[in-house]
């Protein structure tokens, strides 16, 4: 009955019918949603229906073509009926023996973006060495970024987990790069101010010859650089830093490379689009979020290494109910995480690869990525209106005019109406509108009528 409502809602949606969203104060939300009564008095499964079109009524559809704020997937039938299954059956597989069947399939997953990367998959008893890559999935990309920077610090630090972070270490990483980076670093002790930022560009692409400066110029100072981070792409802008570049400066000194592809990897599949990511196997350590172009719900995301055993360092525990000895069966990924209980995350890419196919995953991407670029060409054309570069994945960022408060008004007021979703980024310190074609529906009409609608809306 519910899925029948959500797949009925999800269809509208997709026809480009209703409003992307419809934003409401909550106490408006909670006396539509009869919040208190339900929970006083309690619901029948016949109150059910009409509550759950209520809500559907309030949630942000992202089938809709005109959903196009965020990196956020509209999820493929595999990953639901994953969800349906572990909501159902509630595997907290970081434990081999609380979720078997859950815990092997995370490891084909892990397995299998290992190898799309280059890297040699790890066997599933967990007996890896330091030929064999490893992979954990994670809730989120930011945890995945954590856990990356983790295994980084053991690495240059291995006292770092008993004695704490010494004061030399820094990270090097791109104004431009996500802001779980940055937190990271101040959950690890490093605190925010060891995130030495690295040299970009006017479209805030990082400039690989400076890498190297900025490793010598650190270590000359007494300051010890524990990684290098590039985006693969960048959240704001979709662009991608340059990968291969990179790797070979931080080979050269020895410095850790991470690799923040959590949009970008997917493009790993396509033979046309993966010259993007070009040189992500030299990296120490990459973080892929499934839960974006592989189009599975929120969340999935992996932590990728290169060499197995970063793992091993990075972790250590005791918990004398849940570590004692060699497991019988198989590896417990839960000496891989930040997380103890854990959802049974890897049958969302399985299901999606076994049902739609890699095939079919590989031409989403591809499909988004092109239809982007013509986006670009059809906005550059509009008068008044400006794209900042040409786009490198399925993210735009484009302007009206060239005040940055108005882009920031126009979205607001497209919001409100409900009729288009975008969202806003700053590139080179000047405020654009932002778009992701993260919808399979998005078409040139649509593009045409946001334009249209900001022209309009621009008009005092
Ligand atoms: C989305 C994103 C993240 C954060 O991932 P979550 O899954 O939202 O935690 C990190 N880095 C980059 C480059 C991203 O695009």
């Amino acid at each position: 009955m519910a899925a029948e409502r959500v797949g009925r809602a999800n269809e509208l949606a997709a026809a480009g019918s209703g409003p992307v969203v419809d934003l409401a104060a909550p106490a408006q939300i909670a006396a539509e949603l009869d919040l208190e009564r339900w929970l006083a008095k309690g619901m029948t499964a016949g109150d059910l229906a009409g509550f759950i079109d209520a809500y559907l009524a309030r949630a942000i559809h992202l089938p809709h073509p005109r959903a196009l704020a965020h990196q956020v997937a509209v999820p493929n039938v595999g990953a639901a009926v994953a969800d349906l299954v572990h909501g159902a059956i509630n595997n907290p597989m970081a434990i081999y023996e609380m979720g078997p069947g859950a815990a092997t399939v995370e490891l084909a997953v892990t397995n299998w973006m290992l190898t799309h990367i280059g890297w040699r998959p790890q066997p599933l008893d967990g007996s890896g060495d330091g030929r064999h890559g490893g992979g954990v999935l994670t809730h989120g990309g930011s945890l995945a970024n954590l856990t990356a920077l983790l295994a980084a610090r053991a690495a240059a630090a291995p006292q770092a987990w008993d004695s704490g972070t010494p004061h030399d270490l820094i990270v090097l990483a791109p104004p431009s790069s996500h802001y779980s980076i940055a937190r990271a670093a101040s959950i690890l002790g490093l605190g925010s101010r060891a995130i030495w930022p690295l040299f970009t560009d006017d479209r805030d692409v990082l400039v690989a010859e400076a890498v190297a400066e900025a490793i010598d110029a650190a270590c000359a100072d007494g300051r010890r650089p524990l990684a290098v981070v590039v985006n693969a792409p960048s959240t704001a802008t979709g662009l991608h830093d340059p990968v291969r570049a990179v790797a070979e400066i931080c080979r050269e000194r020895g410095v850790w490379l991470h690799v923040d592809a959590a949009h970008g990897a997917a493009a790993l599949l396509s033979s046309r689009e993966r010259a993007h990511l070009d040189g992500i196997d030299l990296a120490d350590s990459v973080t892929w979020d499934a839960h974006k172009m592989l189009r599975t719900s929120g969340l999935c995301a992996a932590v990728l290494f290169r060499d197995t055993r970063s793992f091993d360092i990075a972790f250590r525990q005791e918990a004398s109910y849940l570590f004692y000895g060699e497991p019988d069966f198989g590896l417990d990924l839960i000496t891989r995480t930040v997380e103890c209980t854990k959802a049974g995350l890897g049958l969302k890419v399985y299901l999606a690869l076994a049902l739609d196919g890699e095939a079919a995953l590989a031409a989403y991407v591809e499909d988004r990525y092109a239809a982007t670029r013509r986006f670009a060409e059809q906005i550059a054309t509009r008068p008044g209106f400006e794209v900042a570069y040409s786009p490198e994945s399925n993210i735009l960022c484009f302007r009206y005019g060239r005040d940055d408060d108005l882009q920031v008004a126009l979205r607001r007021r497209l919001l409100r109406t409900g009729s288009f979703h975008l969202s806003s980024a700053t590139i080179a310190g000047s405020r654009y509108l932002r778009m992701t074609v993260m919808s399979p529906q998005t078409s040139e009409d649509d593009i045409a009528a946001v334009l249209d609608e900001i022209t309009d809306t621009a008009v005092p």
